[in-house]
């Protein structure tokens, strides 16, 4: 009966509750097919500009688009939908727990697919906004939040630009 034993693997429905450290993948084990029930689990209507933006943001790993650049990759997919759809649905998506937006300029936002607690470089010039490698971030103390208030997240962006 060892065997058996063996074999055993975690049926996916051991996950369907959602924990805001678990990406969407780990969540449901195969993104491409799973975004239907991603949206499901968080509320939201799989509608058919949904399903495509979902498939597009979370098929491909951890991703960190702006509005304009998944705007670009939409238009190339052939999917028709509005910038401001778009705008639209990262922020649904936001909201939901499904993405995590990362601020590095006034005007530039980026969401990350990857919702868990990490910390960005991001490379002045060339607009590139990748993940700093595992707990790799020197904090200070942490600032004493006012009174009635508590520290939600810490966001740290370390801007980088080549030397020279
Ligand atoms: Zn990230």
């Amino acid at each position: 009966m060892t065997e058996a034993r063996a074999i055993v693997f975690p049926q996916q429905s051991v996950f369907p509750q959602q924990s805001p450290d678990m990406r969407p993948e780990d969540r449901t084990g195969c993104p491409w097919h799973d975004v239907k029930s991603m949206l499901r689990d968080v509320g939201l209507r799989p509608t058919r500009q949904r399903m495509a933006l979902g498939w597009i943001l979370f098929g491909k790993g951890d991703r960190h688009l702006t509005a304009e650049m998944l705007y670009e990759e939409a238009t190339r997919a052939k999917v028709p939908v509005s910038l401001a759809t778009i705008y639209n649905t990262l922020h649904q998506f936001t909201e939901a727990g499904l993405l995590r937006q990362v601020a590095v300029d006034g005007s530039k936002a980026y969401f990350d697919t990857n919702t868990s607690t990490h910390h960005h470089f991001f490379v002045e010039g060339e607009d590139d906004l990748f993940d700093i490698p595992g707990a790799d971030v020197i904090i200070g103390k942490s600032p004493t939040p006012p009174e009635g208030y508590e520290v939600a997240r810490v966001d740290v962006v370390v801007r980088l630009r080549k030397k020279g």
